[in-house]
This record gives structure tokens, sequence and C-alpha cells, in this order.
């Protein structure tokens, strides 16, 4: 039986019916752009996560850069961001004229090492960018403190993780802007593209609204040079309904998450990097350099809110993940590398300053020995064990 990376059709097609219900509404009222939807599906987002303000946007990647906008970042100025993440965080910082300075990551969180970020830091840093991925939040303690003592704006790329939490708090507002993303793999996946920013500030949410339409107020009074970058009514509406279902969908991620690690923690050479480890790769290449580690567990963290976009294992060994890979696409079982190639090895950011690409060895360890498996919440316990049973079979 193979089984899906993800399967969108199994979370959206038992919900046609008020799908339907919802685009016949906004057929019928002829508003297609801003109006009474964007608002309702913003307060209601605001209100699930407890932010201050939620202001829709038109892509994950349009809300960096809308974030870095209205934070006046752009040419001559550098931002810190992780190497070791998708393309659009290091992308927006590029498309407002400023410099990605890609830092290290934590081999067992996966965020941005801000010991790394201290060692690129120069006059000209002005933010950094940590990325929560695969649904677990960055060190945001040790993040803040550094951006305090420097002076940097910290926005959060938070576009795996809607819903996750630190220490109590909830992802996205803990920073200055939280950059959300509602592609259809997301843990609020949509119908096509759409994003949104938080914030906590209030002449920042303004600042934001207007950026949104061309930084225009009144109408056709621009003060601001902004752009388009609207989120449909459509897509509000029909995300409305979605968001009904988040703590069924997130509980069914944490549901699958516990059963792989309980599960899977049994194969032999199995093994959970611990939470001591966090930014201390040596310590953790050693104990797996300990000998017949043939999988490492990911871990979430006492104090994190962890919600599994990805579940990420780390196959340690020269050509021991592509293996991997080959062994689950030959069963049917859908896998992907989230992400190949980090940032500070990208051809189009060959250019940057030597500071900003060098240094980044967890950044290439993991590239090389990650691999993420179905975890999406509407999976069967026939097809987790689908799963399980194929890296039971992955030769030693
Ligand atoms: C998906 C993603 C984005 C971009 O979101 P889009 O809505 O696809 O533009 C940005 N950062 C990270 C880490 C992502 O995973």
């Amino acid at each position: 039986m193979p089984v899906p990376l993800l399967d969108v059709n199994a979370q959206n097609l038992p919900i046609e019916a008020e799908l339907k219900d919802v685009f016949h509404k906004v057929l019928h009222s002829g508003r297609f752009i801003l109006g009474e939807e964007v608002d309702a599906f913003e307060r209601e987002c605001a209100a699930e996560l407890g932010m201050k303000h939620a202001i829709s946007i038109s892509s994950g990647t349009d809300a960096l850069i809308i974030a870095l906008m209205a934070l006046g970042i752009g040419p001559g100025d550098e931002v810190l961001c992780p190497s070791f993440t998708f393309f659009a965080t290091a992308g927006s910082i590029s498309r407002t004229g400023a410099t990605p300075v890609f830092c290290d990551v934590c081999p067992v969180c996966f965020g941005i090492d801000v010991a790394s970020a201290k060692a690129k830091l120069t006059p000209k840093t002005k933010a950094i960018i940590p990325v929560h991925l695969y649904g677990q939040s960055s060190d945001m303690d040790s993040i803040a403190a550094f951006a305090a003592e420097h002076g940097l704006e910290v926005i959060e790329d938070i576009a795996q993780s809607f819903g996750a939490t630190y220490k109590g708090r909830t992802c996205g507002g803990i920073g200055r802007i939280g950059c959300f993303s509602f592609f259809p793999s997301k843990n609020l996946g949509g119908f096509g593209d759409g994003g949104m920013v938080t914030t906590q500030d209030d002449a920042l949410a303004e600042k934001l609204l207007r950026l949104r339409n061309h930084g225009m107020h009144p109408r056709y009074y621009h003060s601001l040079v902004g752009g388009n970058f609207r989120m449909d009514a459509l897509q509000c509406a029909l995300l409305r309904v979605k968001l009904r279902h988040i703590k069924d969908y997130a509980a069914g991620r944490a549901r699958n998450a516990d059963y792989y690690l309980s599960r899977i923690s049994e194969i032999p050479g199995a093994v959970q990097a611990s939470e001591s480890d966090c930014c201390c790769p040596e310590q953790q290449a050693a104990r797996i350099s300990e000998g017949g580690v043939r999988f490492i567990l990911p871990v979430a963290y006492g104090h994190n809110g962890h919600v599994w976009n990805q579940f990420t294992l780390r196959v340690p060994g020269e050509g021991r993940r592509d293996a991997l890979r080959a062994c689950l696409a030959e069963k049917g079982i859908g896998c992907e590398i989230y992400y190949p190639v980090p940032m500070h090895r990208q051809e189009c950011f060959a250019g940057l300053p030597a500071h900003a690409l060098d240094a980044c060895p967890v950044s290439d360890l993991l590239a090389s020995e990650v691999i993420s498996i179905p975890v999406y919440p509407e999976l069967t316990t026939a097809q987790l064990d689908e799963v399980i049973a194929a890296l039971v079979s992955f030769p030693n």
C-alpha cells in the first residue's frame, strides 16, 4: 500500500459541503478583494493565536518581504538568517536589497545557532530572522537577548509552525513580526497561495496594512511605496472553514509523531537526539559516532509546543540517507529532503561577502542527512505501520 507524503484531499474532501457553501456565499457577494471575509479571517486567526494584530498577505514569501519593508530594511543592511531553511527566508531579504548573512543551525532543534549569528554580526546588521523549522520553535530567549544587546529587529519565519509555542508563548508573537504561510502543505493549508503577518505593535500594524495595499491611505494618496500584497477574499473564506478544524489537525499530527517516536525508537540503531546536545554539535557527534546509529529521531523540547509540520529523521553515514530515500521510494512511501542545498551554497548567493557564506558545517551535515516522512493528520495506523515497516526493512 503506497503512503503519500501528503494527501490534501484527505483533509479537504470531508469538509467539501462547507467549502462549497462559502464559495457560493463569496460568489454571490461579488466582493473578491478585501472586505468582510478578509476581516473575519484575520480576527479569527488573531483570536486563535492570541495575537493583537493578524494581517492576511498574498503568500508567506510576501509576508517576509512586507515585514522587512515595514521595518525599513533595504540596501546597505545585513540580515541574519539560518542557512538551513527554505529559500524564501533568504530570497526575501535579497529582494529588499539587503544582504542575507547565513548562520549555522542547531543539529537538534534545527533553529538558528546564536553563537554562529554572533560571529557574523557587523555594524550593518539590522535584523535576525529565526525560522521555526518543521513545526518547532527556535531558541527564542537566546535570540531575543542577542537581538536586544545589539539593537536588532526580530522577524519570526513561522511558515511551518502555525500554533507552535515556546515556553507557553505563541510563536509569531515573540519577535516584532511573525510571518505565516498558508501554502497547501503547511499546517493551516489553503487552496492556493496565502500568508499572514502578526504583530503586537499598533503602529507597525498600521504600516503593514498600508504597505499591503500600495501604501495607499486615503484612496489614491500614497505616503509610502507598498505593493499588492493582498490575500483573496475567497481564500480567506475557505480558510475560515479550515481554521475551525485546526485543533483536530494539530492533534492528528501530534498523535502520528508520538506513534513514530515510540515505534521507531524500538528499531535497533535508532536513537533520539538529546536536549542537552542542543547547540553542542561536538557532544552530539561524539554520541552518534559511537557506532551503529541508523536513524536519529527528532526531539520535541519540553518547553516547546511542537506542531509537526514535518517529521524529519537524520540518517548518518556517507550515502545512507540517499539509500533510505531509494528504499522508501521503492516501497511507495512518500518522502522528501527538506532541504538538500543550504543557502550558503546556492548559486544565486555566490557573490555575497565571505562572512555571509562561511562556516555553516552543521547546515552542510543536515543537508546530507535529513529525510522527512509522512506525518499529515489523516494518516491511518495501517499507513503509519507501513512507513515503520519500510524503515525496519532498511538494510543496516
Ligand atoms: C513555505 C515557507 C515559506 C514561504 O511561504 P509561501 O507561502 O510558499 O510563499 C517561507 N519560509 C519557510 C520556512 C517556509 O517553509
